[in-house]
């Protein structure tokens, strides 16, 4: 990125570097489509952002000063696909091989109330600028990687220095869910010093966070904890009372530090990744009712949150005590994808606790890892079908002869056949099953 000149939102400010999904064909035949009758098109948002920064790049936005009637019809001449995705705040979507691309008039805003406003186009830049969140979401970039910053969102972002366009306190009471963006790109782009005044409105507008859908914060959380290290952002979140109103129960932050990091730099392993949902385990507290409240309030999938209550309000301690017996056991009982949540939610609950880890106990939690890479789930040889061929009546005598011979098999590594259970079962009914499962 090269500094051209030091201008408002007329004048380009800087150049992208040459970068690959502006180049693509898919791009190059939307931007055609749109400028063929000489309309002023930009990208902006994200794509322009991340591209300053060389990061992958998620979505592709694009500005107009045509109105969504023109750019579907532009669209459509040029043999494209259009989705009219939200054509009464002038947003259309066009859509070529498996790219998308959000394309939206310039507008501003009239007014507002709460998360609704009542939006008009416009054919100035800096207007539809104004009206964006941060100033590092409010840069435009031509069809030629020019960039256009008319707030400054360059500089803030070499600084990370997540800051709003505007008066935070009104930006905030205008959208509550920007309060969450606040926190989000904070924890994506943010260094400290954190922005005094946001800070200063976001605790005072917290209450207002209840206004929210559960979908609507559940999407912000879980893309703040896609960050590498969310965890500074999570505990100022908590420090400026803004996590009691939507995350009362994340009560075990002190863990999240060093499992981001295990995740994200400290170990690298095959599948393990930084990921949300078992960071968002390991921070919450509470017994399996209070971990299926967050679930429900959050809107999440049954299997998102049954993933919350294994790592929350687990069935099994795991601990780097464990020997390998006791270790099978538990990855027979839960499953080895639920294990290695638990191994670096506790990995990461112990070094947070102590400060430090020893290389001793490095291995321990790496050894339980390999135990779980290696795990192969494996069946008892013999059932409750063969209890009763052997004449024990139905009841809970069958559970308990079974269990006698799966606690012995389990001690013998699981290799003893179906004949060797079957004379253990055998055993285990004339003793009367009295052995009582572990
Ligand atoms: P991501 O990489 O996560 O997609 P993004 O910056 O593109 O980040 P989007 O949510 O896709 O974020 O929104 C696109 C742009 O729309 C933002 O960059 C910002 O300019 C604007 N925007 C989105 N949500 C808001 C909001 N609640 N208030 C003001 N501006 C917003
Ligand atoms: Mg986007």
């Amino acid at each position: 990125m090269r500094v051209i000149q030091d201008d408002g939102g007329a004048e380009p400010l800087g150049q992208l570097s040459p970068q690959d999904w502006l180049a693509a064909a898919e791009t190059q035949k939307v931007l055609a489509a749109l400028m063929a009758d000489g309309a002023e098109v930009r990208f902006v948002g994200g794509c322009v952002r991340d591209s300053v920064l060389k990061r992958p790049i998620k979505d592709i936005d694009i500005a107009t000063h045509d109105t969504p009637d023109t750019v579907m019809a532009l669209l459509e001449r040029a043999g494209i696909k259009v989705i009219p995705t939200g054509i009464a705040h002038g947003t259309v979507t066009a859509v070529v091989g498996k790219a998308h691309y959000e394309i939206t008039t310039l507008r501003e805003d009239v007014e507002t109330f709460g998360r609704h406003a009542r939006v008009s186009f416009t054919d100035d830049w800096t207007a539809d600028a104004a009206r964006r969140d941060f100033t590092m979401n409010a840069m435009f970039a031509d069809a030629s990687g020019r960039i256009y910053d008319p707030f400054n969102g360059l500089a803030d972002l070499a600084a990370g220095q997540v800051r709003f366009v505007g008066d935070p306190m009104k930006r905030i009471d205008e959208d509550v869910l920007r309060l969450l963006r606040f926190f989000r790109f904070y924890a994506h782009y943010g260094r400290p010093p954190m922005d005094k005044n946001a800070l200063i409105a976001c605790r005072k507008l917290a209450p207002r966070l209840v206004e929210l859908s559960g979908e609507r914060v559940a999407g912000e959380l879980i893309r703040l904890l896609q960050a590498p290290d969310p965890a500074e952002a999570m505990l100022v979140m908590k420090a400026e009372g803004v996590l009691a109103h939507v995350l009362p129960e994340a009560r075990e932050l002190g863990r999240l530090k060093v499992l981001s990091w295990l995740e994200s730099r400290g170990l690298i392993r095959s599948g393990i990744a930084p990921d949300p949902l078992r960071r968002l385990g390991a921070i919450l507290h509470g017994d399996e009712a209070a971990i299926r409240v967050v679930g429900d309030r959050l809107k999440l999938s049954a299997a998102q949150t049954g993933r919350l209550v294994s790592i929350a309000a687990p069935k099994i301690a795991v601990h780097d005590g464990l020997d390998h017996l006791g270790a099978r056991r538990a990855l027979r009982r839960i499953g080895a994808d639920t294990f290695r949540d638990l191994v670096l939610v506790a990995w990461a609950d112990a070094k947070s606790r102590s400060g430090v880890t020893h290389s001793h106990e490095t291995s321990r939690w790496i050894g339980l890892l390999d135990w779980a890479d290696a795990w192969q789930p494996v069946e008892l040889p013999v059932r409750g079908a063969d209890c009763l061929e052997l004449g024990v009546p139905r009841g809970p005598g069958i559970g308990q002869a079974l269990g006698v011979v799966d606690a012995w098999w389990e001690e013998n590594d699981y290799r003893p056949g179906r004949a060797e259970c079957l004379e253990r079962l055998r055993q285990a009914i004339k003793e009367g099953g009295a052995e009582a499962p572990p």
